[in-house]
């Protein structure tokens, strides 16, 4: 048996809410149109969880400008959860190259499989930046030296699995959050790509320059790293940068460009924007 809790809340707190539930012990979460819905096993303290959902509640309905929450829970037996939850994910095609598949889906076809636990509410590739930036590493990956190659904010660690698909040699992922690690390091078993390298923190904690740079972050956070990943970058050397919301992409072209890099791709996708910047030849930082 299993507790299954549906909540409705506005687009922009959804992911965040998901990532929330996980954190709480859900098997996994589901980001649909009009709700979000999160499965628990029968082990968990229910009450914990409707503490902390009721919590959320009143939390964003105080805000200055009020945010409605709807919570509802039902039970699932488990032979119900395994066919729903599967439902909720299949594979999907990603590009020209790849395809994301749930461990239970064989690879099928001439696509790059990249097989990830679905215990995860964010990394899925289902996720729109996640897809976008996929889809520019698969159009760059061409014009650089497939030698080094660093995923700033690994989450799941399924761009470091495309970039050592993709043939680069040296992958390193990193992340501040070691739940995170946890899960790339049980994705990294499950596509036996155990040549990456994984560590907690950020991107200090990685030596050397890079060929690609793959950094699905947030806007603010990227403008206030540009200069880090720049001088992280060989000449030549291409960073994807996603996660920015349709209409801060400006202020994030602004910041590249001031710390020495071009901007040679602007993929829009929903209402997200992803870039690849190159740095300049000869242009050093500024
Ligand atoms: N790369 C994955 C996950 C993106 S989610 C994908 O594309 O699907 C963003 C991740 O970046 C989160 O796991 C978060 O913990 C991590 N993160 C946020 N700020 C960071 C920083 N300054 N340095 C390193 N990791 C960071």
């Amino acid at each position: 048996m299993y507790h299954q809790f549906t909540i409705t809340i506005p687009e922009p707190y959804k992911d965040v809410l998901g990532e929330r539930l996980i954190r709480f012990g859900s098997l996994g979460v589901e980001i649909h149109d009009d709700a979000i819905i999160a499965y628990f096993p029968a082990t968990v303290d229910r009450k914990l969880i409707e503490n902390e959902l009721e919590l959320l509640r009143t939390i964003f309905n105080s805000l200055v400008d009020p945010v409605a929450m709807t919570i509802e829970r039902s039970v699932l037996p488990e032979t119900d959860w395994n066919e729903t939850w599967k439902k909720g994910f299949t594979s999907i095609d990603v590009g020209k190259l790849f395809s994301i598949l749930p461990p239970w889906e064989h690879p099928s076809g001439r696509r790059i499989p990249l097989t990830i636990d679905p215990g995860m509410a964010f990394g899925t590739g289902h996720h729109e930046t996640t897809r976008s930036c996929l889809v520019l590493m698969e159009h760059h990956v061409g014009m650089v030296t497939a030698d080094r190659f660093l995923d700033l904010g690994t989450g799941t660690g399924l761009l470091a699995i495309a970039a050592l698909a993709l043939g680069f040699r040296s992958i390193i992922g990193v992340d501040t959050d070691p739940l995170a690690i946890e899960a790339s390091l049980r994705n990294i078993l499950l596509n036996k790509a155990e040549r990456i390298e994984l560590h907690e923190g950020g991107i200090d904690r990685c030596e050397g320059c890079f060929d690609m740079i793959a950094a699905n972050l947030i806007a603010g956070t990227l403008v206030q790293q540009t200069g880090a990943i720049t001088s992280r970058l060989v000449p030549g050397g291409i960073v994807i940068m996603s996660g920015i919301l349709k209409g801060q992409d400006d202020e994030v072209v602004a910041a590249a460009q001031n710390s020495g890099l071009a901007c040679i791709e602007r993929l829009g996708d929903g209402k997200w924007v992803s870039l690849a910047c190159r740095r300049e030849l000869r242009q050093e930082r500024v």
